[in-house]
């Protein structure tokens, strides 16, 4: 039997799921921003300013959503010179467009650039003491629980940017989803399109889902590069956010992938002309499969084998630039055939 990793039905929306606006320290307005991504293809863009969740309703229409987010930044905890200071951000969307209350809020404390002046907008659980941010396995992984729990998507960022290594990114719990490139860092030059941090996630056991996102700022260059494409039933907050919820969105720098499913021990993938398109499995055994002189992979069918621990998929263009979809663990899907029992 067929089972879909990515819904048969209903229509992809390209989103950008991490953004700066001058309510922060971005360059642009949100309704510039949302010119700005409508112009280029886009239909959905999660507003996650540092460390004010603002309502951004008012740009909602038929062709456009806005996601109410923001971003919360913890610092480590030391002696060291700025540029040496490890750095956790994550990213949080409200699941709900009237869910307004942001989570682990200090009255006073981490508030830069234009978030000073405009944190008189947030609304946040006035009977809660002021939270304070603590730069470690448990007080990551307590942010992350609180915005769970508060009904918001939890995104684990840019690794690199924020000096992280496996020794602290393993040791955080409960987000939803970490960004398998942040483009605007990667378009400045780190080493952001990091596949190899999600697998070590994936193979540690978390059971998380991966996006690309532009972290756009001022500068251009930083944005329109990595994004996800959300299949949903309709282009509304609610079907969206589901959508991001339940996993049914693949990310992309390029080429698109439109088929993803599993069919009779094989995983088939249909998708835009590529060179190669490979299905790790969390094991060390690879498929690939490349162009050649007929022309380029457009559909592939990957036998899965039983000690694979997870399947993704890799789709990589003639301009080296790729997609990359979540992870599927065997468990959650698969039927060994006979001969392979
Ligand atoms: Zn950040
Ligand atoms: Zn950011």
């Amino acid at each position: 039997m067929r089972k879909y990793f990515i819904t048969d039905n209903g229509t992809f929306y390209k989103a950008n799921l991490h953004c700066h606006t001058d309510l922060s320290d971005g360059g642009f307005s949100p309704e510039d921003v949302k010119k700005m991504y409508m112009e280029k293809g886009y239909s959905v863009v999660a507003y996650t300013d540092h460390d004010i969740l603002i309502d951004h309703r008012n740009l909602c229409d038929e062709n456009f959503v806005a996601l109410n987010g923001f971003e919360i930044e913890t610092k480590e905890d030391c002696d060291k010179p700025k540029y040496e200071k490890k750095d956790n951000h994550i990213c949080m969307i409200a699941l709900d467009p009237d869910n307004l209350i942001q989570p682990c809020w200090h009255r006073t404390e981490y508030f830069g650039a234009n978030a000073v002046f405009n944190k008189v907008f947030v609304k946040y659980d006035e009977s809660l003491p002021d939270y304070v941010r603590v730069y470690s396995h448990e007080g990551i992984t307590d942010i992350m629980t609180k915005g769970r729990e508060k009904g918001f998507f939890v995104t684990y960022n840019h690794p690199t940017w924020s000096l992280e290594t496996a020794l602290d990114y393993l040791g955080y719990n409960n987000m939803h989803c970490m960004e398998i490139c942040n483009y605007g860092a990667y378009s400045e030059g780190f080493c952001e399109y990091d596949d190899r941090a999600y697998d070590e996630m994936l193979r540690s056991g978390k059971r998380i889902y991966c996006i690309m996102a532009d972290d756009n700022h001022t500068k251009l260059n930083t944005f329109f590069g990595g994004w996800t494409m959300i299949k949903a039933d309709n282009l509304d907050y609610k079907s969206i956010t589901n959508s991001l919820v339940n996993g049914n969105f693949y990310c992309s720098m390029g080429p698109e992938i439109t088929d993803l499913y599993y069919e009779d021990g094989r995983v088939y993938v249909r998708c835009s002309d590529a060179r190669r398109v490979i299905m790790h499995t969390g094991v060390r055994r690879h498929a690939v499969k490349r162009a050649d002189e007929n022309g380029p992979v457009n559909f592939v069918g990957f036998k899965v084998m039983p000690y694979d621990k997870y399947i993704r998929i890799t789709v990589e263009g003639y301009d080296g630039l790729c997609a990359e979809t979540n992870a599927y663990f065997l468990d959650e899907f698969y039927e060994p055939e006979e001969e392979d029992k």
